[in-house]
């Protein structure tokens, strides 16, 4: 794979790089370095969201008449590498990309010129509904049921782990409508607004302090069938091409690149036993076998965009891009936490973080590590478990 960028290439980073030093002022920069759960803060993200919007940039890899750039998968990976290196927040991917390449796929053109719009202008902010209690991983065996009552469903049921439902005005939900056959064709794929009659959101608080994560409740939930996308019973295929985007859609190594880059920071300021850790041949070696890995999901992604620039979709290897950048991720703030040493007592970063505006006392280089080092634990799970990835690669990738 060739690497070296055209004298274009170099032309458009510039004028990414003009961009972010125009428009990313510092007090997003410091909200953005801040972040330590799963998405950005949804106000700060919306800012920025509009801020690409008016410039044409938010949706890259949207059709072209829909708002996408048309970029090249080099613009993309460029654009993508110094949204990173500058600490822009990075948008909330639950409409734009994933809700979306459905409605591409399989949304009719109503829903098309109904809900795209208001997604990308932010007056839609989504949230998914798949989990529930006791179907996460075995996700076919899910229990919210929809039955038809003239020309409405009547949903009852609860989704779990639903990230940000509690600012979300719209759910894609997966619903039961048949239970007679495989519990795989019984599955709908509907799009209801939270507002409606009959739902209620319940907090989960997360170990590291967040509320990130809600329980959602319906009880005689009334949606018309035109919300439903797809047909009737054929949901899971719809869900299936979902996970492939949450999964494998978007590239993670810029943002691992500048991970690397705060640690070997770490590294030089921090000593053990007087020595400075980027002296020291073993936390050396640990740092360049990061590098490594990082390097090899590059490649992978890279030729991933270049997949999905041809309109084809992350398939199954997003199971494999996905276990390896959250190994990575996990890996490197383990290392980060092990070289601040008690900087990382938990009290200390959550006193800081979570509202009791205490200052915080230690290097700023260490004052978000071990509440992201807590959140990251999520990331083996959501979007299916580590194991379930496996599983997958192991059988639609590998074909054993
Ligand atoms: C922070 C966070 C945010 C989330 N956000 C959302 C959201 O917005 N919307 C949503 O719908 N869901 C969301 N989820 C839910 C997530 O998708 C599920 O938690 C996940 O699919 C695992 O399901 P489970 O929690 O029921 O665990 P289980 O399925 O009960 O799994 C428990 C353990 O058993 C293992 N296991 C299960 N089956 C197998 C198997 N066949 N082979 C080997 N091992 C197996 C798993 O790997 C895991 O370690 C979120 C989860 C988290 C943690």
């Amino acid at each position: 794979m060739d690497l070296t960028f055209s004298v274009e290439d170099e032309q458009f980073r510039n004028e990414v790089r003009g961009f972010l030093a125009e428009k990313l002022t510092p007090q997003m920069r410091e909200a953005a370095k801040k972040t330590t759960t799963v998405f950005a803060d949804k106000d700060l993200a919306m800012r920025w969201q509009q801020i690409l919007l008016k410039k044409g940039w938010a949706v890259p890899s949207w059709p072209v008449e829909h708002g996408g750039t048309g970029w090249s998968p080099t613009q993309k990976y460029i654009f993508n590498e110094e949204c990173a290196k500058a600490g822009a927040p990075g948008l909330i991917p639950l409409g734009l990309r994933m809700l979306a390449p459905v409605l591409f796929r399989y949304g009719t053109d109503e829903q098309k010129s109904h809900y795209l719009p208001r997604m990308l202008s932010g007056e839609h902010y989504w949230c998914q509904g798949y989990s529930e209690p006791g179907s996460g991983s075995d996700l076919s065996s899910l229990k919210t049921a929809a039955v038809k009552e003239g020309d409405d469903y009547i949903v009852n049921g609860t989704k779990i782990w639903t990230t940000h439902a509690q600012f979300a005005d719209h759910i894609f939900c997966l619903v039961r409508t048949d239970t007679t056959g495989r519990p795989q064709a019984g599955i709908t794929f509907l799009l209801i607004p939270m507002s409606t009659p009959g739902i209620k959101v319940e907090p989960i608080i997360t170990i590291a302090g967040d509320h990130e994560v809600n329980q959602v409740f319906f009880d005689d939930v009334r949606v018309p069938q035109s919300y439903r996308v797809g047909p009737e019973n054929e949901g899971w295929t719809v869900a299936k091409y979902l996970l492939e985007f949450e999964r494998g859609g978007g590239g993670v190594t810029p943002r691992l690149k500048v991970g690397l880059g705060e640690m070997k920071t770490i590294a030089e300021k921090e000593t053990n036993g007087g020595r400075r850790l980027a002296d020291d041949p073993g936390f050396r070696k640990k740092i360049s076998e990061l590098e490594i890995r990082t390097r090899a999901l590059e490649f992978a992604e890279l030729s991933n965009l270049a997949r999905m620039s041809r309109g084809e979709s992350p398939g199954p290897e997003s199971s494999l891009a996905k276990n390896t950048s959250v190994e990575i991720e996990q890996d490197l703030v383990t290392l980060k936490l092990e070289a601040i040493q008690h900087y990382g007592l938990p009290h200390a970063n959550l006193i800081s973080l979570n509202g009791h505006n205490e200052p915080w006392v230690g290097p700023d280089y260490a004052e978000t590590v071990t509440a992201r080092y807590m959140n990251s634990r999520a990331a083996s799970v959501f979007g299916g478990s580590r194991e379930v990835q496996k599983n997958i690669i192991a059988k639609a990738v590998l074909g054993l």
